[in-house]
């Protein structure tokens, strides 16, 4: 789902089944109502028809996103729809559009004029439509650890395709992932993981050569291209949700607007790292960071 592969990891006995299940049902549902490409979806019905969006889920992620767009000053906007739909992100053959169709594009995006007014999400301007893409599996995540954690479930792992949250212990120990290395093969680092999420923007993930160079899904919403500089952003938090918006907000910030960014913002980790290969990481993080190699890490 969610354009993704999503996995739920729980020690114990086959008795956790159900509630698995029900976290998947959660997630699933999710991915329908959000997802901007579903004719079912909210989301769809306010792209093209306009229709204001009443379902409570999707208000509170929209509410989450323009926190983030206030606070990076637009680097991260879910009105970049029409632009990731210009480039071609969105199943059909992508292709680098003509520098004219970006300049008009860019005039149908703008978090500004999104607005939530009488409990609903309204559009300022016709032209204006969201994609929720860059939040909406952390949202997913967190939804199905609630269900777990309700559950009475002790110990899980959520992943989302690299959208991750972990809570209690596994062999009696904390959680551990490994931090994927954004170009070539293994990990650069482990981290440990007690009731807390990670989330990672790469512009690996997404992307199409064309004319010898990488074009990839995070688009700067300041010039209508992808952002240039970073090549991987990872968060540490508590929220999932704050996660997954915050790397992809990084991404286009680059490493010092981006570190700037978040001393405003308690409770955000983050490591950057950048084309020629530097690794920028916040206080808290560098001492969380251990090396793959490290004796401490193994089983
Ligand atoms: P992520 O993998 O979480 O970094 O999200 C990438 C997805 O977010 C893209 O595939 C787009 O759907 C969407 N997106 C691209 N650029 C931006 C941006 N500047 N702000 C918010 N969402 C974006
Ligand atoms: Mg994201």
């Amino acid at each position: 789902m969610m354009d993704t592969y999503c996995t739920i990891r729980v020690p114990g006995p086959a008795t956790v089944r159900p509630a698995i299940a029900r976290a998947f049902e959660r997630m699933a549902d999710i991915d329908r109502r959000f997802n901007a490409s579903n004719p079912a979806s909210p989301v769809f019905r306010f792209n093209t028809r306009g229709e204001p969006i009443a379902d409570p889920d999707i208000i509170a992620l929209v509410k989450a996103a323009l926190t983030v767009s206030e606070r990076t000053g637009g680097a991260f906007d879910i009105t970049v729809q029409p632009l990731v739909e210009l480039w071609g992100f969105y199943g059909r053959t992508p292709a680098v559009p003509a520098p004219g169709q970006i300049v008009e594009t860019l005039l149908k995006t703008g978090w500004q004029r999104l607005a939530i007014e009488n409990g609903r999400v309204l559009r300022r301007d016709p032209s204006i439509r969201i994609d929720l893409g860059g939040i909406a599996k952390g949202y997913a995540v967190a939804e199905a650890v609630r269900i777990l954690k309700e559950a009475g479930i002790p110990s899980a792992l959520v992943d989302a395709g690299g959208d991750i949250h972990a809570f209690g212990r596994i062999k009696d120990r904390p959680w551990r992932i490994g931090v994927r290395n954004p170009r070539g093969e293994g990990i650069i680092g482990i981290l440990e993981l007690s009731d807390e999420s990670t989330a990672t923007s790469g512009d690996y993930e997404r992307f199409f050569e064309q004319d010898g160079k990488r074009h990839h899904h995070i688009l700067d919403p300041a010039t209508g291209y992808p952002a240039q500089g970073v090549i991987s952003a990872m968060i540490l938090s508590k929220d999932a949700t704050l996660a997954d918006a915050w790397s992809t907000a990084l991404f286009v910030l680059g490493a010092e607007r981006g570190l700037e960014c978040l001393r405003n913002v308690p409770g955000l980790e983050a490591m950057i790292v950048t084309g020629d290969g530097k690794r920028y990481c916040t206080p808290g993080l560098e001492g969380r960071l251990r090396e793959p190699g490290d004796g401490r890490t193994r089983n």
